[in-house]
């Protein structure tokens, strides 16, 4: 039979489910990616996710087309909604099944509906397979049978469960590879450039983020060297502690599976670094099982009667919401991070934790407006750890931090950016400033700023809520939901 592997996060030849399973399954595949409009059009031209997308589908064209070791053996590119091209695409090349990678998120399944329904109608199937995480929404449950919805049981239930053995790749594709397919002539024409999509690369090339395979294995190798002081190191900004593996894990240039081997065979070994890492890995397959098992999540929040909060509206809550998505806060920690955030696409860990909670808690605004900004900045927006992450920092997730529970962004810059060396790289201006009044120039004396050359409320400025005043609102505005805590 024919297969059509439809390839949409899992952008990789290695240890793919969809891929390898065609393989075994079909004498003849063809493999394709859809640029689909249905996620496009709503998305700014310069949008540095579709960048690394086309950059490292050109190293999935090369890879695939020297597996089959046929000069026309490549991808097959499309731009158009998946609902119809997919459809359309497997009648015309006579495939019987498509083969892709399960998604989780509740439009994705909206479309997987929608496309298994049309290739019913031809006499087609749409098989997806288990490839984004290790285990799916029922394959960890508490001993009634439920979901999880607390973070430390569920890790306990899920190490148990993987046991001391590395997760099973997918084998290699290597033996079947004579398996794929020449494109048809008609189907042959070239990647479309970004342009021909009304795309432009944004700054990518010059974050010299590295695409695809070979930049998800030269980040891996990197941070190989230096897991072992994961746990020291990955709350501080300014240090080289975390990975920056998530935009790869995000669109599958790199396998979940491979990396909770690497890290189970370390943390095997002893390394608590290692450990530490694999529970974050952990965490990205809880928070995929909240959204499946509780979809009401995507639009609410997780606890129903934190529906019932009244954030801030009106004109002065867009004033405040636009500040702080321009780093305008007056908070330097805060700031710098939205500045990292705009810039380059990233966000550290712990300041996804702190200008959450500050937009939250200090700003007194929706944690939805927070999520929606962050989707459309980081290069790798999850819709299940980003719901999770903000449904975490306004305590109405699942295991959340409890609403009384407030950062001071002051003690958290003065402890996780200490020199703030962090601060300073992202906001120049304050460059000049003393490790002590870096943390909250307001406090600082007028001669000491005058010194560094910042002047607030003109290269600076001011902070836009005091800390303790904003602490005493949320309290209150949480007093509908603290005879539930
Ligand atoms: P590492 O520290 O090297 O961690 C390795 C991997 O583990 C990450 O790549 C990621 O896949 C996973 N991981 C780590 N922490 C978490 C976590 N708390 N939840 C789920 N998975 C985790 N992560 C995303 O991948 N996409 C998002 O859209 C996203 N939005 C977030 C929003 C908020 C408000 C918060 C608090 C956290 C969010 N996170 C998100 C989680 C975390 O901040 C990032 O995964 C991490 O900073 C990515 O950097 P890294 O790859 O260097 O991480």
């Amino acid at each position: 039979q024919t297969g059509l592997v439809w390839f949409r996060r899992d952008l990789r030849t290695h240890d793919n489910a969809a891929l390898n399973t065609a393989l075994q399954q079909c004498n003849q595949v063809h493999c394709v990616f859809i640029f689909d409009r249905a996620i496009l059009d709503s998305l700014p031209r310069a949008d540095r996710r579709v960048a690394f997308i086309h950059a490292s589908l050109q190293e999935l064209d090369a890879s695939l087309r020297q597996l089959s070791g046929k000069p026309d053996g490549g991808l097959i590119v499309r731009y158009g909604f998946a609902t119809e091209e997919i459809p359309a695409l497997a009648a015309q090349l006579g495939a019987q099944a498509v083969y892709a990678a399960r998604d989780y998120e509740p439009q994705a399944r909206a479309r997987d509906f929608q496309v298994q329904t049309a290739l019913l109608a031809q006499q087609a199937r749409l098989i997806t397979l288990k490839d984004h995480v290790i285990f799916e929404e029922r394959e960890v449950l508490t001993q009634t049978g439920k979901p999880y919805g607390v973070f430390t049981p569920y890790m306990r239930a899920w190490l148990a469960k993987l046991g001391d053995v590395p997760p099973r790749a997918f084998d290699e594709v290597t033996p079947h590879a004579p398996r794929l397919a020449e494109r048809p002539p008609a189907l042959s024409t070239p990647l479309p450039s970004l342009g021909d999509m009304g795309f432009e690369p944004g700054n990518l090339p010059d974050l010299r983020i590295p695409t695809g395979m070979s930049g998800a294995k030269k980040l891996l190798e990197d941070f190989w060297e230096r897991m072992d002081q994961y746990e020291e190191t990955r709350n501080f900004p300014s240090v080289k502690g975390p990975s920056y593996l998530s935009v790869h894990l995000r669109f599958g240039t790199v396998s979940i599976r491979q990396l909770v081997g690497l890290a189970l065979q370390r943390r095997l070994q002893g390394s608590e670094g290692a450990s530490v890492w694999l529970s974050e890995l952990v965490w990205r397959d809880f928070y995929f099982q909240v959204l499946a098992n509780f979809p009401h999540v995507a639009e609410h929040a997780f606890k129903p009667e934190y529906d019932q909060i009244a954030w801030e509206s009106g004109e002065h809550a867009q004033q405040l919401f636009q500040a702080w998505c321009g780093g305008r806060t007056g908070y330097p920690l805060v700031d710098a991070a939205m500045a990292q955030l705009n810039q380059t696409g990233y966000m550290h860990n712990r300041l996804r934790m702190v200008a959450g909670s500050f937009l939250v808690k200090h700003l007194g605004l929706d944690w939805r407006w927070g999520e929606r900004y962050f989707a459309e900045q980081l290069n790798d927006f999850d819709l299940s750890a980003n719901n999770g992450g903000w449904q975490w920092v306004s305590s109405s997730g699942c295991d959340a931090q409890p609403y009384f529970r407030i950062f001071n962004p002051i003690n958290q810059s003065e402890k996780f950016d200490a020199q703030g060396k962090f601060i300073k790289r992202y906001l120049p201006q304050l460059g000049a400033l003393d490790a002590k009044s870096i943390h909250a120039p307001w406090l600082a004396k007028p001669l000491v700023l005058a010194a560094a050359g910042v002047t607030l409320g003109t290269n600076y400025p001011h902070p836009i809520v005091d800390h303790a005043e904003a602490r005493a609102r949320t309290l209150q505005r949480y007093g509908v939901v603290r005879k539930t805590q």
